[in-house]
């Protein structure tokens, strides 16, 4: 398989033999066959590939494969599980500009962001092999005997990874998860399978056992579904909408099934009247509009004190209208597409004529699902665009009064995953991130996701917690051992 190569043979190692089949014809053909997906070219609207979806049954296949291959896996010494954790992510590096192009292909993602994926997959896949060694239980004192904790994995795990990073979601689950000694069924998205199957190959690749990753493509209330209610998976990493994400939850429930969850997000950027006005004005842009503003992260309601508001704007637009808009292959190329044409106007939806535009970039005519970077300047915050999760290129822009009104405007809502903070008065800054209530927070930045710190929401952004110094430990069980010295 060479870079080039879109359709493709997958015979997916350690998957379902399923197969990935050369196709021609349009998005026109979509529904012709319910058992398998096609995957579209979202700049282009090409197709790339038919990729056949996962029946239950085969799941159910899987599911017991896997279990199989989980037992000589955790069996390992610690030191071959991180040998081989380690070869995986040279492979998946020495194949980064492979899996790169592909993700520009499938996702429409720029290829700087989708070098970065890449790479963070081969980082994920290194941080994770050196918690194996790392996995240490507890010696607690107590009287007659010794007690001592271990760290036991939990099996099968199922990660059901969304569409807008689907190599990165996907590692975030898998990468800990097979530190910790368990086997994983990944679930990719419908639009966007052909990494999650080209990685699966390279584990095998990489000498990693037949049937412990396995990639399980097909539609989330059919495949999803099986590969959550399988009573051999122990636990679920889910990222997606809030509203799946709450199904997913309750059929977890139903079996005591351990879950994780990664949701929705509408985020704030709290610009204050003291903040470096430049700096911020100029971050802002991509801070939204980074993957077309599929993200959950983005800074999509840019909150700005009243007395600067005027000169933020001023400073904004120019900056919304520099952004490069086009065919993500070009490395000069800051946004691409929409995932989809139904996503499209899913997000146009949100931009309603009543609603004033405070600025409005450029975007493609013609094949692709193109939607212009856009910020709008609502007169009621409580408005759609305002308060939902748009998920595509749109940012809504508010004033503010003082510290308290900020909180106000930053607090409402369900969501709490991810802000900004732009100050230079640092003992605002700390009063602000220790009042909003979000898992992630940056002050004069707008990162949100490093690979070795804790990433997660607060309220109906999430449950649970991913990456960070204790990812590996949140896919095990931890087990107390308690041995009596006593003759
Ligand atoms: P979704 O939640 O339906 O899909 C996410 C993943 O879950 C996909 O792999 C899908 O096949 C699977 N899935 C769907 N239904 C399932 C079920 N019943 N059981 C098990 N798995 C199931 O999201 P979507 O429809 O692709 O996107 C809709 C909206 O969700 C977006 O517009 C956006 O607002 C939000 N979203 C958020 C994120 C995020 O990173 N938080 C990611 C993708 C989508």
């Amino acid at each position: 398989m060479t870079g080039t190569d879109t359709t493709r043979t997958a015979g997916t190692a350690g998957t379902r033999t399923a197969g990935t089949t050369r196709t021609a014809g349009t998005a026109a053909a979509r529904d012709a066959d319910p058992g398998s997906h096609l995957v579209l070219n979202p700049a282009t609207e090409e197709v790339l590939a038919t990729v056949p979806a996962a029946s239950p049954a085969e799941v159910d296949a899987a599911a017991r494969r896997a279990a199989g291959a989980q037992e000589g896996w955790a069996a390992l010494a610690p030191g071959d599980r991180a040998r081989l954790l380690r070869r995986f992510a040279a492979t998946v590096d020495a194949r980064l500009e492979e899996l790169a192009a592909l993700e520009v292909r499938e996702a429409g993602h720029t290829v700087g962001g989708a070098r970065w994926e890449a790479g963070n997959v081969r980082d994920l896949l290194e941080y994770a092999a050196g918690g194996v060694e790392r996995l240490t239980g507890r010696q607690i004192p107590v009287g007659g005997g010794v007690d001592l904790t271990f760290h036991e994995p939990i099996g099968v795990v199922g990660v059901i990874a969304p569409w807008n990073f689907p190599m990165p979601i996907a590692a975030w689950g898998f990468a800990p998860a097979l530190a910790a000694g368990n086997a994983v069924l990944l679930k990719p998205a419908e639009t966007t399978p052909l990494t999650a199957l080209q990685l699966a190959e390279l584990a095998l690749e990489a000498g990693l056992p037949d049937g412990l990753l396995q990639v399980l493509p097909g539609a989330g209330p059919v495949t999803g579904r099986a590969v959550v209610d399988h009573p051999l998976v122990r636990k679920v990493v889910f990222t997606g909408s809030t509203a799946t994400g709450k199904e997913v939850m309750a059929r977890c429930a139903a079996q005591v099934k351990r879950v994780t969850l990664e949701l929705g997000g509408k985020s704030p950027s709290i610009v204050f009247r003291d903040a470096d006005l430049e700096r911020a004005a100029a971050a802002t842009p991509m801070s939204f509009l980074d993957n077309a503003g599929q993200d959950c992260c983005a800074r999509t309601r840019i909150l700005v004190q009243r007395e600067v508001y005027d000169e933020f704007l001023g400073l904004l637009e120019p900056a919304v209208t520099a952004v490069a808009v086009g065919d993500p292959a070009d490395p000069a190329t800051d946004m691409g597409p929409l995932i989809s044409a139904a996503h499209r106007d899913r997000v146009a939806a949100y931009v309603t004529p009543d609603l004033p535009v405070a600025a409005r970039g450029t975007a493609p005519a013609g094949p692709g699902f193109w939607f212009p970077p856009t910020v709008l300047a609502p007169a009621d915050p409580g408005c759609p665009a305002a308060t939902e999760e748009v998920f595509g290129p749109v940012a809504v822009v508010l004033p503010f009064d003082d510290e308290a009104d900020a909180l106000r405007l930053a607090n409402a809502g369900r969501y709490g995953l991810s802000g900004s903070l732009w100050t230079r008065d640092v003992g605002r800054a700390l009063r602000m991130a220790r009042g909003v209530r979000a898992g992630n927070l940056s002050v004069n930045s707008h990162a949100s996701v490093r690979y070795w710190t804790p990433f997660g929401g607060f309220g109906e952004s999430g449950l649970g917690r991913e990456l960070g110094p204790d990812a590996v430990a949140y896919f095990t069980e931890t087990k107390n051992v308690f041995i009596s010295s006593e003759e």
